[in-house]
């Protein structure tokens, strides 16, 4: 399976066959895919599959092992090997990438360990180990601002994995296994601002992001603080 959201982002969509059916689960297998399956904190995007003149809705994409699996509406009138064209609901998906480029913006002007995160349509957020409550929103919401009107280029590289034995504060978030391919982890890199192993899918410049807003931050437990970010749209 061809995962085309990897490299190419801006696919919106696509032509293919369908690989599996799981008629347990509704779901399908694409031989190759523009749709990203849930995972480190990045909902799957939602869509729909187009065949024979039907328009079926993908109502969620998870990642399991090695397969992306669309959950379909219905799956009664699909066979295997039949070409569809797939298409994913871009509203959503790039608000996500601009969500998701945003929060490593967020996770670079402040060296604290991340200890979770959610990318969400409204507002996403990250939670930092801030025992002693050093995060500052205004100074924060500044900062990331600034860092995104200087239009910094997004792109990502696919890095052996044993970087980590030697550099394992590449990983930020330690809730987040980073996705490994063939030995190969899959870097993403934003100017000289951030660089780290992430699966998900971002903007081509930090200033498609638009402007930010820090929405509340807070105190999740004695240690943990949570940040909530907004696009300001
Ligand atoms: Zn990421």
């Amino acid at each position: 399976m061809a995962k085309i959201f990897e490299e190419d982002t801006y696919r919106k969509e696509i032509e293919t066959k369908i690989k599996k059916i799981d008629h347990e689960n509704k779901a399908i297998e694409l031989e190759d895919t523009i749709f990203y399956g849930k995972s480190g904190g990045q909902p799957g995007d939602i869509g729909e599959i187009i065949t024979n003149g039907q328009k079926i809705e993908v109502n969620d994409t998870i990642k399991s092992e090695d397969a992306i699996k669309n959950i379909l509406k219905s799956i009664d009138s699909l066979s295997v090997n039949q070409k569809v064209t797939a298409r994913i609901n871009w509203d959503k998906r790039y608000k996500y990438m601009r969500m998701h480029s945003a929060l490593h913006l967020m996770c670079a002007s402040i060296p604290l360990s991340v200890t979770g995160g959610q990318i969400g349509f409204e507002k996403s957020r990250l939670d930092f180990n801030d025992p002693e409550k050093k995060i500052n929103k205004d100074e924060l919401q500044k900062k990331i601002n600034t860092l995104m009107g200087n239009n910094h280029q997004i792109i990502y590289e696919f890095i052996d994995s044993k970087i980590l034995e030697s550099q394992p504060e590449l990983v930020r978030t330690m809730s987040v296994k980073p996705p490994k391919i063939d030995g190969k982890l899959r870097f993403v890199k934003i100017g000289n601002v951030d660089f780290q192993p992430c699966g998900g899918t971002h903007v081509k410049t930090t200033k498609e992001i638009g402007e930010i807003i820090i929405g509340k931050v807070e105190n999740k437990g004695r240690m943990n603080r949570r940040v909530n970010i907004l696009l300001n749209d």
